[in-house]
């Protein structure tokens, strides 16, 4: 197997993986570094969770103390662009904690925080600068800032720039950079879009691509409710509040919803039900941000409702539960988003709510990611709840029969139950779950794998209808 020390690293960079307990590279790594070690451009198609961060910095921090180039006034050595600004805070604590024993230094400028703090911390410039586009052109512009200085430039989730309307400040940011510089470009999908960026910024890039998605999503149970939009709420209530039981024990539940008002109505919904939850979104401020995710990261608030734009990149372990309260028109987001739970080795559990209009996302879902749902039955007095007539007891057992909803050999109708495709063995004889309160600990059961491999190429990128 290949260890770090294989693959051309220098000892301080090597040391300070052991610090992170890391031992093995992962494929993207193990590929990536040594091209990148020789000067080469990089074209990596991959996605979070991949490994893809210490792809580009381990090799990227090496060759900035080989060239031992001073750091450039008003100017870095190294710029990473993301488009998110938890995605620029994450790759910015990466590189600090990869470049620890390096001595390099590390910066990370983002909007929604004051621009003349940037300004003055990037004064004597940087080794390694982490920037949104935005922020960056706006110290551009203000004369804040320049290009001159790079030597890597470094793309990171180059469509999901191109979905936030980011194409013209890297066109302007491409023209600005100087033309003799190492590029890494980034990007989990290649709309034709990216294709054009890629060759007007790389020069004969390597490509290296990587389908975590098959492998990540291998590991999550995969499940489907069939229900009314205007009774989406509902469900997620008794959900959550374990009055209707779904598989495996709840620790973090990541809830998608396609757009920022969505997110909102769905926190204040389940406020109003005494079940505490944060919204992560672009209007939100970023201390907003920062403190939703960290009392999340803390399961202090363990519920979180996100947009895909915000939840993009997000590096949260221990999430148990993704619930797409309203599908992805994009199949790809799907994965992006079941992708949150399931990280560093773990199984996760992804539960869909698909409403009547929104059946064309789940065909365009199962056929691009391969994705196996299977189906959970509704309560039976589930309409009297909705209503608001009666209480909801859990469901017994027979009613959470699970069905796969994937048809096979035939045409049979998401209407219609059907027989279960297979018992998990661990399963046999005991209800869904344990219960217990999200923070609690996380039963071994429920474990399944699911085969929702994820075929690129197919299906195309889509804009998001996400704002
Ligand atoms: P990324 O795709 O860069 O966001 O990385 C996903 C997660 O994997 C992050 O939490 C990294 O810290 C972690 N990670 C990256 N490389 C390794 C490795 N070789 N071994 C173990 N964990 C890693």
């Amino acid at each position: 197997m290949t260890q770090f020390s294989d693959l051309g690293l220098s000892q301080p960079v090597l040391q300070a993986l052991d610090m992170k307990g890391y031992n093995t590279p992962t494929p993207i790594q193990e590929q990536a570094i040594p091209a990148v070690l020789e000067g080469r451009d990089l074209l990596g198609i991959a996605q979070t969770g991949t490994g893809k961060t210490a792809a580009f910095m381990l090799p990227g921090i090496d060759r900035l103390r080989e060239s031992d180039n001073r750091i450039p006034f008003k100017s870095c050595r190294m710029l990473v662009l993301a488009p998110t600004r938890e995605l620029a805070g994450q790759i910015a604590q990466a590189a600090k904690d990869y470049g620890a024993l390096a001595g390099l230094k590390v910066h990370s400028i983002v909007g929604g925080t004051s621009v003349s703090k940037d300004r003055n911390k990037l004064h004597r410039g940087t080794d390694i600068l982490v920037a949104t586009p935005g922020r960056l052109l706006d110290l551009i512009d203000q004369k804040a800032f320049n290009l001159s200085g790079i030597e890597i430039l470094v793309l990171d989730e180059a469509d999901q720039m191109l979905d936030l309307g980011f194409i013209h400040a890297l066109r302007r940011i491409h023209q600005l950079a100087p033309a003799e510089r190492q590029t890494l470009f980034f990007s989990a999908t290649m709309p034709k879009a990216i294709r054009e960026l890629v060759g007007a910024y790389c020069n004969d890039p390597v490509q290296v691509s990587v389908t975590p998605e098959s492998t990540t999503a291998e590991r999550i149970d995969q499940y489907l409710f069939m229900v009314q939009a205007d009774e989406k709420q509902s469900l997620l209530e008794l959900i959550l509040s374990e009055r209707h039981q779904v598989p495996g024990k709840f620790e973090r539940v990541l809830i998608f919803t396609r757009t920022k008002h969505g997110a909102d109505r769905v926190v204040k919904k389940l406020g109003q039900r005494g079940i505490p939850a944060n919204a992560i979104h672009g209007n939100k401020s970023q201390p907003q941000r920062q403190r939703a995710l960290d009392e999340f990261k803390r399961a202090k608030t363990p519920i979180l409702v996100a947009t895909d734009v915000a939840a993009r990149g997000i590096d949260i372990p221990g999430v148990s539960h993704v619930i797409n309260y309203e599908l992805p028109n994009v199949p790809e987001q799907y994965v992006h988003r079941i992708g949150r739970t399931a990280r560093a080795g773990k199984d996760g559990i992804a539960i869909a709510f698909c409403a009547e209009d929104e059946r064309a996302y789940l065909k365009d879902i199962r056929k691009t990611t391969d994705a196996e749902f299977e189906r959970l039955a509704l309560p039976d007095n589930f309409r009297a709840v909705v209503e608001g007539v009666g209480p909801t007891k859990p469901a017994p057992k027979q009613q959470r029969q699970r069905v796969s909803a994937k048809p096979r050999g035939g045409a049979v109708s998401d209407g219609q139950q059907r027989k279960p495709k297979r018992k998990h063995p661990s399963r046999a004889g005991k209800p869904h779950r344990e219960g217990g309160q999200p923070g609690g600990q996380r039963s071994g059961e429920n474990r399944g794998s699911r085969n929702a491999n994820r075929r690129r190429g197919r299906g195309g990128q889509r804009r998001s209808a996400q704002s």
